[in-house]
């Protein structure tokens, strides 16, 4: 079974994701880094954090690591204090999950996330069980660093243009879901001038009132208030607050995909150069593109994709549709906090969020799961189907992308469960209807 998933090791915490887990992970880690070097380690606020944090760190040490403990921190956090500070990184976490689950997640020496080939060489070691030792005068130092959340909070102020945000004095409704965002997201604003109105910001595992997860059922109060209280903006993060969704003045939300075009044009506007997303996200992005004359790179998906294209080209912008912004004079790894104070600084040229989504291309996209037990066969024979179509682009860079007049359909398998995903977009909505049940159709007669 593989170790890592999509998104690190997670599962069940004491069940799946045991001590004995932890401290495995951790020496394998230690030993894919050879027995040197420093890793800095942080959590989330699940009540299982400690336990695991605590068996990772023995782990590492067993293996001769230097740790610095950093505490509850968000993950965007954790990385920019790793990119300047550390050799890597360990974050205890299950981001979006239920209460009940946790993880970890592997940070590169550069602050963003461990590559796959990396993960795929810690899993090796993980199963060949083969961990380098320390001798009892060679294990570890640990100690503990607690200025990584001030340290971050700074750096996003210095990233962005906060004497224009200060003179605003929006006011913001902020639900950090008890999560780790409690700990920079209030504290942030405030810097920033805001009159800042939290719910949820206190750190709790139990995570009483909602799940880590900011969907909008559960996001209610956080509307309500935003109403009520005249707000310029409401936010809620994940448990790890790397993702980020926001509600406009009027207490509706604003489209994952109408916020990444929405700041993607803003950036544009200052400086140009090119933009990267990956091959799910909307024609939106393309129009902003083309408006601004620049290229547009597509990727797989997955942050880490666009993260790492990023790098290579030295765009100017990148980001996913998930609530997953990259913002290059900050750090190339998504990141909540700094999502909200750009799109404070793109308001302090002084336009309601409402209206700044009115600037955005309009689409409309349609989303389906489908249960397939052959994964691997079933999109084989879609691609074969695929390319046997006349007068169409086809892209199978994750998954099969099928360019149609008006519009597109993404057929992509999960990496996790046994599942296809068919994603259709279109300027016209019957058009998207109708790419969608097209899409439908050819995942149907290869199931
Ligand atoms: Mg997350």
């Amino acid at each position: 079974m593989a170790l890592f998933g999509t998104n690190g090791v997670r599962g069940i915490a004491n069940e799946y994701i045991t001590p004995e887990l932890a401290i495995d992970v951790a020496k394998s880690l230690g030993t894919f880094m050879g027995s040197k070097g420093t890793i800095a380690i942080g959590r989330d606020t699940r009540l299982s954090g400690d336990m695991l944090k605590s068996a990772a760190i023995a782990g590492a040490l067993s293996a001769g690591l230097t740790i610095i403990d950093v505490g509850i921190a968000p993950v965007p956090a954790v990385q920019y204090y790793v990119r300047d500070h550390a050799d890597s990184g360990i974050m205890i976490t299950a981001s979006h999950n239920p209460r009940e689950y946790n993880g970890l997640k592997l940070i590169a020496g550069d602050g963003t996330e461990f590559s796959r080939t990396g993960e795929s060489e810690v899993e090796k070691i993980y199963y060949s069980r083969k961990f380098a030792s320390a001798t009892w005068d060679r294990t570890g130092d640990l100690r503990t660093d607690n200025s990584v959340n001030e340290y971050y909070i700074q750096g996003i102020i210095n990233a962005v243009d906060s004497e224009s945000i200060r003179r605003k004095q929006f006011k913001v409704v902020v639900d950090t879901g008890c999560g780790a965002g409690s700990v920079t997201l209030p504290f942030l604003l405030q810097r920033l001038g805001c009159k800042v109105i939290t719910i949820n910001a206190q750190t709790d595992g139990t995570f009483p009132w909602r799940n880590p997860e900011p969907t909008p059922d559960v996001l209610t109060e956080l509307v309500n208030i935003v109403r009520s209280s005249g707000a310029d903006m409401g936010i809620a993060q994940d448990g790890d607050a790397d993702r980020a969704v926001f509600v406009d003045e009027k207490g509706d939300f604003i489209d994952e995909e109408v916020l990444l075009a929405m700041i993607a044009k803003y950036i544009l506007s200052r400086r140009k150069g090119v933009i990267v997303t990956p091959i799910s996200t909307s024609l939106r992005m393309v129009d902003v593109a083309a408006e601004a004359g620049v290229e547009l790179i597509w990727t797989a998906v997955g942050s880490i994709n666009v993260a790492r294209k990023m790098i290579e080209t030295g765009a100017v912008f990148g980001g996913e549709g998930n609530g997953g912004l990259i913002f290059p004079e900050h750090q190339y790894c998504r990141d909540g906090a700094m999502a909200c104070a750009k799109l404070l600084e793109v308001m302090a040229v002084g336009t309601t969020l409402s209206d700044l989504t009115k600037n955005v291309p309009v689409y409309f996209n349609a989303k389906m799961k489908v249960r397939c037990d052959d994964l691997i066969s079933t999109m084989e024979c879609v691609k074969a189907n695929v390319f046997l179509e006349k007068g169409v682009e086809v892209d199978t860079i994750d998954g099969v992308k099928v360019w149609y007049d008006e519009g597109w359909v993404l057929i992509r398998p999960s990496g996790t469960e046994p599942i296809i995903r068919i994603f259709a977009e279109s300027k016209i909505k019957s058009r998207a209807e109708e790419l969608m049940s097209r899409g439908l159709k050819l995942v149907e007669t290869c199931r």
